[in-house]
This record gives C-alpha cells, sequence and structure tokens, in this order.
C-alpha cells in the first residue's frame, strides 16, 4: 500500500496506525485512538512498573482512601460517562448508569471498605504441629494487565483494574478496539482526581496490542473475551508463565419448570436475553420450557417482546439500544439464518432493521432443536431460542450439553427444588428466578467452567488472587533440633512409627 492510500485507510480507521471511534447507532465519528505497537506496550508496562513501587508501599486502607476518591470523581460525572458509553456502545443510557457506573461505584465501595482485612495475613491452624505457626502473607504482584471486550467497557475492565490497584498493584489496560474511548475517559478521571500518574496507563490498539502487553513483562493477565482469544492469551501466558485469568464466553441455558411464576419468568427472560441487546456474556441464550407450560410462556415472551422500544439509545423512551458493532451483527445474522433454514420460526424480530445504525430487533425463535448452532454456539446477540421438553431431567441434560458453563437459570416457585437442579447444572454461577444480577455483586466470585474461563474474578478471593500469596511459617519454641534432623538413629526411627501407630490407629468401624 502506498503511504496515501495508508493514510487514506488511517483516516478511515482500517490502517495500521489509527482507529476510529464510531456511534454504532448513527454512524457518527466519535474520535481516533492510535494503535500502539510493542515498543509502546513496553513502555506503558515500564512507566506502571516504577509508579507500582510506591502505590504497592502504602497501607491498603490508604489505597482505598485514593480509590473512593476516583469513584467520586465518576460519580461526579455520571451523565458524562452514561452519554459516552451510550454513544460507544449503543446501549441505553439507563444500562450504561445501572449495568456499568453503578457496579463500579459498588464494587469500589465494597472493596475499599473491607481489603486492609480481606488483604490482612491469614493464618492457617496446624492440625498436627502445634509447636508451629502458619500464615499467609499477601503482596502486590506488581503491573497486572488487563484484557477487555466492548460490551461492558467500563464495569468489566474498571472492576477488575479497582481490584488490583486496591490490592497495591498497578494496571495497564488494554480495551477492546470497538470501545476504546470509554477507557481513555477513565484514564482523564483518575488523574483527574490526583491518583499517581502513571499507576493506571491504557494502551490503545487491537488484537496485536493485546499481545504485546503479555509479552510486555507484565506480572498477571486478567483477560475478558471470547474462547478463540482466550486460547491465545492462554498459550502466550504459558510460554511466559504468567499466572492469568480467563472469563470467557457463555451460553447460558433456562429451565423453566412446569410450576414456575408464569409472570415473573417472562419478565427475566426477556430482560436476561435483550438487555444491552443480548451482548452479554449470561445472557439468557437458550429456554428450556415444560411442555405443560410451553405454550403460554411462548404466548407471554413473545408479546412481551413485540412491544419492546427500540431505537435512539439517548432516549429514555428506549429499551433495547443498538449493537456495538457489525461484526456482531453478521453474526446474529448468521445464527438466525442457518437456523430458520433447518425449520426454526422467528415469532418475533427475525432480521436487522433498515436504515442507519446497528439495530437488530429482540427475536424470539421456535421450533428449535439441540443440533442447532443457535442452541449450541454462542450468539451474543439479541436473540432467545425456546425449545419444548418433556421433563425437567431433560431440561438439566440438555443445558449440560454444552462445550460452555458460565452461567444458568432455574424458574420454578418450589426453591428447595429449584435449589436441587441448580446444583446439578454444570455452570459457575446458577440462579434460581432472576437473571444476570450477579456479576454486579462483587462479594460472589465469577467463574466460568468447562470452556467459560479459567480462574474467577470478584470475591474476597478474587482480591487475594491480584496478590502474591506467600506461606510463612514460625517456629514457636526454638529447640536445639527437631525430631526430624541429624543425625538419624534407631531410636528417632522407633519413636517416628509409634507415633504415627498412635496418630493413626484404625478406627473400629460399628
Ligand atoms: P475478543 O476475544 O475478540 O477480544 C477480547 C479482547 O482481546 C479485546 O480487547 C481484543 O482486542 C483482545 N485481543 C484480540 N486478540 C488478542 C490476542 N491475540 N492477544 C491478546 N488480546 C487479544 O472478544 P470480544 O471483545 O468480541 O468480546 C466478546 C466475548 O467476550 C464473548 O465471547 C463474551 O461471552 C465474552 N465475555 C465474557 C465475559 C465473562 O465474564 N466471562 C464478560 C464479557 C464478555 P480487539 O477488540 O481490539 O481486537
Amino acid at each position: 500500500m502506498g503511504s496515501a492510500q495508508a493514510h487514506a485507510a488511517s483516516a478511515r480507521g482500517e490502517g495500521p496506525s489509527v482507529i476510529v471511534s464510531r456511534n454504532p447507532a448513527t454512524g457518527e465519528i466519535l474520535g481516533e485512538v492510535s494503535v500502539m505497537g510493542p515498543v509502546e506496550v513496553r513502555d506503558a508496562v515500564q512507566r506502571a512498573r516504577e509508579a507500582q513501587a510506591a502505590w504497592g508501599k502504602l497501607a491498603a486502607c490508604e489505597r482505598a482512601r485514593r480509590l473512593l476518591a476516583f469513584r467520586d470523581e465518576i460519580l461526579k460525572r455520571t451523565n458524562e460517562v452514561a452519554e459516552l458509553l451510550s454513544k460507544e456502545g449503543g446501549k441505553t443510557k439507563l444500562e450504561a448508569v445501572s449495568m456499568e457506573i453503578l457496579l463500579v461505584a459498588d464494587l469500589t465501595t465494597y472493596f475499599a471498605k473491607r481489603a486492609e482485612k480481606i488483604l490482612a495475613p491469614k493464618r492457617i491452624p496446624l492440625h498436627l504441629l502445634k509447636h508451629k505457626k502458619s500464615y499467609l502473607h499477601y503482596t502486590p504482584r506488581g503491573v497486572i494487565g488487563i484484557i477487555a471486550p466492548w460490551n461492558f467497557p467500563l464495569s468489566i475492565p474498571m472492576g477488575d483494574t479497582v481490584m488490583a490497584l486496591i490490592a497495591g498493584n498497578a494496571v495497564v489496560l488494554k480495551p477492546s478496539e470497538v470501545t476504546p474511548l470509554i477507557a481513555l475517559k477513565m484514564k482523564e478521571l483518575f488523574d483527574a482526581c490526583g491518583m499517581p500518574k502513571d499507576l493506571l496507563q491504557v494502551v490503545t490498539g487491537r488484537g496485536e496490542t493485546g499481545a504485546a502487553l503479555i509479552d510486555a513483562g507484565v506480572d498477571k493477565i486478567v483477560f475478558t473475551g471470547s474462547v478463540v482469544t482466550g486460547r491465545k492469551v492462554a498459550a502466550a501466558c504459558g510460554e511466559r508463565l504468567i499466572p492469568y485469568t480467563l472469563e470467557l464466553g457463555g451460553k447460558a441455558p433456562a429451565i423453566v419448570c412446569a410450576d414456575a411464576d408464569l409472570e415473573r419468568t417472562a419478565n427475566a427472560l426477556v430482560w436476561g436475553a435483550f438487555g444491552n441487546s443480548g451482548q452479554v456474556c449470561c445472557s439468557v441464550e437458550r429456554v428450556y420450557a415444560h411442555e405443560t407450560i410451553y405454550d403460554e410462556l411462548v404466548q407471554k415472551v413473545v408479546a412481551k417482546t413485540r412491544s419492546l422500544r427500540q431505537g435512539n439509545p439517548l432516549s429514555f423512551d428506549t429499551d433495547v439500544g443498538a449493537m456495538a458493532w457489525d461484526r456482531q451483527v453478521s453474526i446474529v445474522e448468521d445464527r438466525i439464518r442457518t437456523a430458520v433454514s433447518a425449520g426454526a420460526r422467528a415469532l418475533a424480530g427475525g432480521s436487522r432493521m433498515e436504515g442507519p445504525g446497528l439495530f437488530f430487533p429482540p427475536t424470539v425463535l421456535v421450533d428449535v432443536r439441540q443440533d442447532m448452532d443457535v442452541m449450541r454456539q454462542e450468539i451474543f446477540g439479541p436473540v432467545m431460542p425456546i425449545m419444548k421438553v418433556r421433563s425437567e431431567e431433560d431440561a438439566i441434560r440438555l443445558a449440560n450439553d454444552s462445550h460452555l458453563g458460565l452461567v444458568g437459570y432455574v424458574f420454578t416457585k418450589d426453591r428447595t427444588k429449584g435449589a436441587r437442579i441448580a446444583e446439578r447444572v454444570e455452570c459457575g454461577t446458577v440462579m434460581i428466578n432472576d437473571v444476570l444480577f450477579s456479576f454486579g455483586v462483587p462479594e460472589t466470585p465469577w467463574i466460568g467452567i468447562k470452556q467459560s474461563g479459567l480462574g474467577f474474578t470478584h470475591s474476597d478471593d478474587g482480591l487475594r488472587e491480584m496478590c502474591l500469596k506467600r506461606h510463612v511459617n514460625v517456629d514457636r519454641f526454638s529447640t536445639a533440633r527437631e525430631l526430624w534432623w541429624y543425625p538419624y538413629s534407631e531410636k528417632t526411627y522407633k519413636i517416628v512409627t509409634s507415633a504415627m501407630g498412635f496418630l493413626f490407629r484404625p478406627r473400629k468401624h460399628a
């Protein structure tokens, strides 16, 4: 490509050196950012490391106090941040506040109040060697690399960022190429409230920039994104022996039992499938409804879906905004087309809206089968396939027939039965009679099992994961020697074996 062409391509956001951020609802250009290469990324990691040296030495309560100032800065500018989230990601302004800003404010408050206690040394009572004392000691890892997706460009990376920082680390954040401006806005607010200048770095770019971050000497990677990229990240981290956390795709099943409260269930499914235009890792992606309530449930879901108002994400009268980028719209179209050609029927929605903007109407599919892609592969868009099942056993079996295991849902009025079913659903989180919200609860872990992830975020243990864990053991009495030290002798042998005979003597079974 000649230099004039390169410049033109670059100006269109296709070239190697610049990314153009656009409003998916209007096509309007919102700004552009540079694509950072390996040298700039390494430089950012180095500057973060220098800033971390002093930050990591502060007491956890002082770090917490300063992060609360960051929270307050975000809250002070809620409307401005919500508007940018809405413009860059296509979500409604209410979703920007309730699914993004609120979550970060609450998570920051939760960990700021408790970090000192959570990160305090933790005693490990020893069952046998009572003359020794063991405890775990938590220290910052150094620089945490955070690689983020575009669907929640604030709550996902900023939640991880706040946890990493409270634990005493610096952060280098690589946002998605689809939503770089919101990450830069966070950096602006971070610096505006007097945080150490280089402690949070944002490196903008495409996948190559994420790969460069893994290669830039960071001490841990926290990755959220697709299974396909997750595998590459795991391989790159494995090659460098860097610890990593992977939060990957989902295919959340919803089991609707014969005794479910159908009004609540239908409301929950519609919000759970179409909130944020279905671009949620824990979106309701497939429904297994008991045959006795199937018709009534479908009728309710379809009626509620048809009544959703889709349009300008900035309007308070809009329920469903735009999808974030064209690639995802194409995936959704493809999933629906394939399903319909194999016999599925769309009772609401079904094809993208004409005109400017990436609007895809909420779609309800029936006559689906478990072997269809729409029931097996992640859709990540506003599509709810509903399948009739003969029994709850069938529903559990089909729910577990998946390579993914992030979140699952059970609807029933019998909470005891619901819990029994939930415990058999192979997902990191299973909710009974509710959807989506638990990502927003900072004290519960966010875990993907099967191919939905490795490791976890959130929760007190998640904060400790941001630290290096060291086991310290103290000898409490300091006698001249331990029994098992030199010199060895027959006498020691007899003491050890008779002690073993006493400690591990066979129990009499009744
Ligand atoms: P991707 O995997 O495409 O991208 C995720 C991030 O990784 C982006 O910042 C991307 O950059 C970057 N990246 C791409 N290639 C590489 C590479 N080789 N090395 C390092 N980084 C790289 O996912 P999406 O952004 O499309 O996000 C959607 C996916 O995320 C869905 O599968 C969804 O289920 C999942 N997700 C999971 C969540 C969970 O908590 N389990 C939560 C939210 C989403 P760029 O975008 O610039 O290419």
